[in-house]
């Protein structure tokens, strides 16, 4: 005679085995606009910014940079990313290339990932360092949407796969982007060209970089350039 359990044990057993076993957050495709428009746009800031010169719009990692984008929903961060081309309310960065803004993931306040991009191709999303860097943007960031712990959560993981995938060498947070000018890895030659930035908070970093601890990425260097 064969005893079969029922079905609502067996869930809950996958479930408390799951649960033990390993954090796996819910990560889907979501791209934004990649047109023919977006890849000039792309390959001409390449050229202009950075002084690279190539066929294709391709990035080689090793820098993960974390954002938030104080817009407090998930819809309206997407529809921020999605055109090929800056809207006219960014007048402050146009001088610096039409290209739209950008980043390569974008993680919602319960945590769910969404990729907007391929990892290796170039986005709009720190000054200077975009031929090296990965950008993880979340949802949040208003005094009324401060990140969550879904979100830290989603990022520790998300930080974990990508530097078992590539070369990462760095882990920083956006407002500490102007101490690598003198760096090898700078490549924005206009001094003029900066923005003043506070993303992602100094708690989330500070909280991020304790659980990643063992992978030993480095922080941004204490800046040599006056
Ligand atoms: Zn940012």
């Amino acid at each position: 005679m064969t005893k079969k359990l029922p079905i609502f044990i067996v869930l809950l057993l996958v479930a408390l085995f799951t649960g033990c076993s390993s954090y796996q957050p819910l990560l889907a495709d979501r791209p934004i606009r990649f047109d023919q428009n977006r890849r000039e746009l792309t390959r001409a800031y390449l050229q202009d910014r950075y002084g690279i010169r190539q066929e294709g719009v391709g990035i080689q990692p090793e820098m993960i940079v974390l954002h938030w984008t104080a817009i407090p929903t998930v819809e309206a961060s997407f529809d921020a990313f999605y055109p090929s081309e800056l809207p006219d309310s960014r007048g402050d960065i146009t001088s610096a290339g039409a290209l739209n803004v950008s980043a390569h993931y974008l993680v919602d306040r319960d945590g769910t990932i969404l990729q907007l991009m391929p990892d290796t191709v170039m986005a709009r999303h720190v000054i200077g360092l975009n031929h090296c860097a990965i950008g993880i943007e979340n949802v949040g960031g208003t005094p009324e949407t401060p990140l969550t712990k879904a979100q830290l959560q989603a990022n520790e993981w998300l930080v974990r796969r990508l530097a078992a995938k590539y070369p990462i060498r760095y882990l920083i947070g956006h407002y500490e982007y102007t101490r690598f000018e003198g760096h090898p890895l700078w490549l924005e030659q206009d001094s003029g060209y900066r923005t003043e930035k506070t993303d992602p908070g100094v708690g989330f970093m500070k909280k991020i970089r304790n659980s990643v601890r063992d992978l030993g990425l480095e922080p941004a260097p204490e800046k040599t350039a006056p």
